[in-house]
């Protein structure tokens, strides 16, 4: 296994417009990118600190995954997602050494990313992600 970076943070906040005027007026960052990922019924924004991104998640339905996260853990930090060569040679390895996943292959995130995440029972409480740049 070799992560190359921290690819970026995910955080789940309630309301994107207001997360966004955090990030830009009080940090200083520029969003660069909103998107939706219905897929995950998320509204999605992106600053870049570095080499690393920030990616805002904001739930489009209450019963999707960010929305049950909220409910239960409130605002803040909901993964962290590593850079690698290759998602599903990641995911087998991580597979092999015992680890629980939740996507048994690569799917499309944002921004054309191809990812997928580690059951956080098996991490120790961080929802950890694979990503990887899209064709
Ligand atoms: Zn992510």
């Amino acid at each position: 296994m070799k992560l190359n970076k921290i690819e970026h943070i995910g955080i789940a906040v309630k309301d994107l417009d207001a997360a966004i005027r955090y990030y830009q007026r009080v940090l200083g960052l520029e969003c660069y990118n909103i998107e939706e990922v219905r897929d995950q019924k998320v509204r999605t924004a992106f600053f870049l600190v570095g080499e690393t991104k920030i990616e805002l998640l904001e739930s489009l339905e209450d019963d999707g995954p960010i929305g049950k996260f909220i409910e239960k853990k409130g605002e803040g930090v909901h993964h962290i997602a590593f850079a690698v060569d290759s998602v599903a040679d990641s995911l087998k390895e991580a597979e092999e050494k015992g680890i629980q996943l939740i996507d048994k292959s690569p799917r499309k995130g944002a921004e054309n990313m191809n990812i997928a995440f580690l059951h956080p029972k098996s991490t120790f409480g961080v929802l950890t992600e694979f990503c990887e740049e899209g064709e």
